[in-house]
């Protein structure tokens, strides 16, 4: 009986390696992915210029302005960073030794785990094949917009942290933005406040009733904001889902099925508690997670 059912699941996983082997799964939307990622630095790069040559120097002088400089550097260093570790972190983490690794001697794709066709491997539990990156990701939460690559186990604290930047940096871009334009162009009324609508920003421009740098400045700071609700959005629902110990996926099809108490989920994100703040300061710091990203226990089934 066994046996036969061993013949059938080999038959099975034949017949779908068949079914898929001629199919041409070569990444279909990466352009859309492009349009985020050539978003995201066109507004970093942008804010951080009109912020060193515009926005410190006129508000403020001596250590202030070498210290608000430096700030920005900081502010760019670490930005930088984090998106490299999700631009770079996630891709290929899934292969066929993931499986040799853990179960040497198996001929079958292990109980929890399944066959992925595409990448003709056996893939552990909680990772998923991402069509965008063409590869099978180790814990997949999404495929980010910004990064045009896949959060998953090796780079979602860049992820958690690279938010953690958006936020700071949007809510001190914002505040240096408003200190400078209430100087050089005070509004008279609150109906003025409508100049900040993009397109009114634009149409006002164009008949010459607002200098382009206000004009910038405006759109930048409606960007901001929008970026800044979404940015304090996305770190709600990641906290959350961290503490959790759940993926996007989970949240929304099966539930909290492999948590492992708050702190032990914080760990396999961050590694050690202590370091989260180090890793704030200097997202180069090397982590420990503990795990690979290949055993999760499910602890519903343990629990019945
Ligand atoms: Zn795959
Ligand atoms: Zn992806």
């Amino acid at each position: 009986m066994e046996l036969r059912e061993r013949k059938t699941q080999a038959t099975l996983k034949e017949k779908i390696t068949d079914h898929y082997r001629n199919r041409d799964f070569s990444p279909q939307k990466k352009d859309v992915g492009k349009l985020g990622v050539m978003f995201f630095w066109g507004m970093t790069i942008s804010l951080f210029f009109e912020a060193q040559f515009v926005l410190i120097p006129y508000l403020y002088s001596g250590w202030h302005m070498i210290g608000m400089i430096l700030l920005a550097f900081f502010t760019l260093f670490g930005t930088f960073i984090n998106w490299m570790g999700m631009f770079t972190g996630s891709t290929g983490n899934v292969d066929k030794d993931s499986m040799k690794k853990h179960f040497p001697d198996a001929t079958e794709t292990p109980k929890g785990w399944k066959f992925c066709p595409t990448c003709q491997v056996d893939a552990p539990p909680r990772s998923f094949h991402c069509s965008h990156c063409n590869a099978c990701i180790l814990k997949r939460d999404h495929h980010c917009f910004f990064s045009n690559s896949c959060i998953g186990f090796y780079n979602q604290r860049f992820f958690i942290l690279y938010i953690v930047y958006m936020v700071w940096g949007n809510i001190w871009a914002l505040y240096l933005q408003i200190t400078y334009l209430s100087e050089v162009y005070p509004l008279d009324s609150y109906f003025e406040l409508f100049s900040f609508f993009p397109a009114v920003t634009i149409v006002q421009f164009l008949l010459g009733k607002l200098a382009m740098l206000n004009a910038i400045l405006m759109i930048h700071i409606a960007l901001c904001a929008i970026c800044l609700c979404a940015a304090l959005f996305f770190l709600f629902f990641e906290t959350i889902l961290m503490f959790k110990g759940m993926t996007s996926y989970e949240s929304q099809r099966t539930g909290p099925i492999y948590d492992q108490g708050i702190l032990n989920n914080i760990r396999s994100v961050f590694g050690p508690v202590k370091t989260i703040p180090l890793q704030i300061i200097c997202p180069l710091f090397p982590v420990d997670q503990q795990n690979d990203g290949c055993i999760w226990e499910n602890t519903r089934i343990k629990s019945h």
